[in-house]
């Protein structure tokens, strides 16, 4: 028996939406289950990204270490890599901090209570990976083979193209997708 296609999904910085559309697939994740076997994705419980995965899905844009460590590892991993929502193909939300510039600023508005302002905090927390200078599409870290626009993508859209990538075609978009 021919082995399924391997899927796998990820999540760099985005708001998970992208995720949730895909989960918006409801009973047709039964049908997809059926093309393919799906590999790792936060919505199953695998720890480590595997070897030989054939489409990855990738939500969200570059902003932090762990994400460049993250998208490179999958990129060397599979075959097909699809820059997977807005916020992966522009940068979209995630990327509104750049105007701020320096990530520390970015750092003292999200994580320094306002009563405590006059005091100084470290750069770098902890707890948070280090930031980028800027958040970044996925395109200017690794090489993308697909684009899937939307904010997020519908789950018709994501389904269509999906079924497509793990069959081993290119999905035509062509009037079948917006940003935003
Ligand atoms: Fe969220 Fe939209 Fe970014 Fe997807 S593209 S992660 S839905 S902000």
């Amino acid at each position: 028996m021919t082995p399924k296609p391997r899927l796998a999904t990820i999540w760099l910085a985005g708001c998970s939406g992208c995720h949730m559309s895909f989960l918006d697939l409801d009973e047709r994740l039964i049908e997809l289950a059926a093309l393919a076997d799906l590999v790792y994705s936060p919505i199953i419980d695998v720890k480590e990204f595997p070897e030989n995965v054939d489409v990855t899905l990738v939500e969200g844009a570059v902003t932090n270490a762990d994400n460049v460590e993250m998208l490179k590892k999958a990129r060397v991993r599979s075959k097909m890599l699809v820059a997977f929502g807005d916020c992966a193909v522009t940068g979209n939300v995630t990327a509104l901090r750049n105007p701020l510039g320096d990530p520390k600023a970015v750092l003292e508005r999200a994580y320094t209570d306002p009563a405590d302002l006059h005091r100084k905090i470290p750069c770098e927390l902890p707890v948070v990976p280090p930031l980028l200078p800027r958040a970044t599409p996925i395109h200017q870290v690794v090489q993308v083979d697909f684009f899937l626009p939307g904010c997020p993508p519908s789950a018709d859209l994501i389904f269509y193209a999906v079924t497509e990538l793990v069959a081993g075609r290119t999905p035509d978009l062509a009037g079948k997708y917006h940003f935003g």
